[in-house]
């Protein structure tokens, strides 16, 4: 026998079992972007190379060493799977003339690749949602797509467990002041740095704060910060953001030291972090990056955006306990020739009605078909069997919560088993 394959380490199947939580999420998340006028936007998983050696920046994590590059067997072309959506978006808004005539709220979904050491909440293929606000030079935009993920977080219960920080990293001319100190600064502690802050030293020294390294951290926590030079718009743009956050009761802490992991930010940059995850706490990071335009060839356009990690929020959601239904609103069992046809017509009624029925296929003793109902999730077996096709009738039996087993007309039941549905379900699907 061939030996059966796997999936790729760091790749994970979402099964069916866990797909309604991730269905759940993903729907409260794209309810909540639309009820503040962002639009749904779809770009290519694959895109050339230097679109994100450019957008991204090449001494950072993600372009140096996380990123699956190859070549194209016909073009030669170097491609890469996306490691975020950011510069994906960006290189779609610059083509398509998208903000020519009008800012543009969007958001987007789907898997980003990264090479990085599989544990977890940290995975090679994961899944982001992904907004951005596209023509908006701020501070009002920045303060609303925060707002909006603190709506979010309360939407799924969440609010106690993620706080957000904040920091102004400036613009191109106060990094380049800032620079210089911490080159300074780094150059005086030079035999405390590790193979990568010495290699970043001179290319990117801001960098060296996003170091991870524990052994780094006290040299990064006494290196100048970028907070106490900024010029008097960079600093006004933050004031203004943190009055904004005030004014809706978002609390928040400002973190000098916040920088992110990608190149193209300024000015205001934000991470919402959890203490229930251990290393990986992140859940959603982002900022403005008004000079990603200009860098992918564009006209020079204010921009702000954030990523969340969606294998991150799951996590959350089941360590709080949070369920989704997972499995039909009904399972139907039949068994003899004239239970069939009768079982297929009650079924699409169902159907019409909106509920969600698994017709039993494959035959079977109706002893084997029940276990099949109650594995498959059901709330409700219905049965039909040569009695009920005689009578036209449908018995009805709660597979979960008990309850008495109850015979119902077959005209009737589409309205009773949506009688039913509504007195235990709530909107969300949530049981
Ligand atoms: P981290 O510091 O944890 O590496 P990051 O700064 O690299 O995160 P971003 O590029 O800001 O992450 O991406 C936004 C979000 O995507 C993160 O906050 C996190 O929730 C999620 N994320 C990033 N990398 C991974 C990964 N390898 N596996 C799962 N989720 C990830
Ligand atoms: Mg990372």
């Amino acid at each position: 026998m061939a030996t059966a394959l796997q999936a790729v380490r760091g790749m994970n199947d979402v099964l069916p079992d866990e797909a309604p939580l991730w269905q759940r999420f993903e729907d409260t998340a794209r309810r909540v972007f639309e009820r503040y006028g962002y639009r749904n936007l779809r770009v290519p998983i694959v895109e050339p190379t230097p679109l994100y050696v450019r957008g991204i920046g090449e001494h950072t994590d993600v372009v140096e060493k996380e990123m699956y590059t190859f070549e194209d067997r016909l073009s030669g072309e170097s491609l890469t799977l996306r490691p975020e959506a950011t510069a994906g978006i960006v290189r779609a808004a610059i083509q398509h003339n998208l903000i020519y005539e009008r800012p543009l709220r969007a958001w987007t979904a789907g898997p980003m690749f990264r090479h990085e050491r599989p544990q977890k909440g940290r995975y090679r293929q994961f899944h982001q949602l992904d907004v951005e606000a596209l023509g908006f030079a701020g501070p009002d935009v920045d303060a609303e797509q925060i707002v909006m993920l603190a709506r979010l977080w309360r939407e799924l219960g969440l609010a106690d467990g993620i706080r957000l920080s904040i920091n102004s990293i400036g613009d191109a001319d106060e990094r380049q002041a800032h620079r210089s100190a911490l080159v300074e600064h780094f150059e005086r502690h030079h035999d405390l740095l590790d193979e990568d802050a010495k290699r970043r030293l001179h290319a990117n020294p801001l960098r060296i704060l996003d170091s991870k390294n524990p052994a780094l951290q006290d040299v990064i926590h006494a290196a100048p910060k970028l907070i106490d030079r900024l010029g008097p718009d960079s600093r006004a743009h933050f004031d203004a953001l943190q009055a904004l956050l005030h004014e809706a009761g978002v609390v928040f802490e400002v973190d000098p030291r916040l920088v992110r992991g990608l190149d193209y930010y300024n000015r205001t940059v934000f991470e919402w972090v959890t203490d229930r995850l251990g290393a990986q706490g992140t859940v959603a990071g982002g900022g403005r990056y008004d000079g990603l335009f200009g860098q992918l060839g564009g006209k020079p356009t204010p921009a702000c955006g954030f990523g969340m990690g969606i294998e991150r929020m799951i996590l959350l959601l089941e360590a709080a306990g949070a369920q989704a239904q997972s499995g039909p609103d009904a399972y139907l069992v039949h068994a003899g020739e004239r239970a069939a046809p009768l079982a297929r017509k009650v079924a699409e009624s169902l159907r019409d009605g909106g509920a969600a029925v698994a017709l039993h296929a494959g035959g079977g003793s109706f002893k084997s078909q029940m276990k099949r109902a109650d594995a498959s999730g059901a709330r409700y077996a219905l049965i039909i069997g040569d009695n009920e096709a005689a009578s036209g009738t449908v018995a009805v039996k709660p597979l979960r919560g008990g309850g008495e087993q109850t015979e119902v007309p077959a005209e009737r039941i589409a309205a009773h088993l949506r009688e039913l549905l509504t007195m235990t379900k709530d909107d969300d699907g949530l049981v």
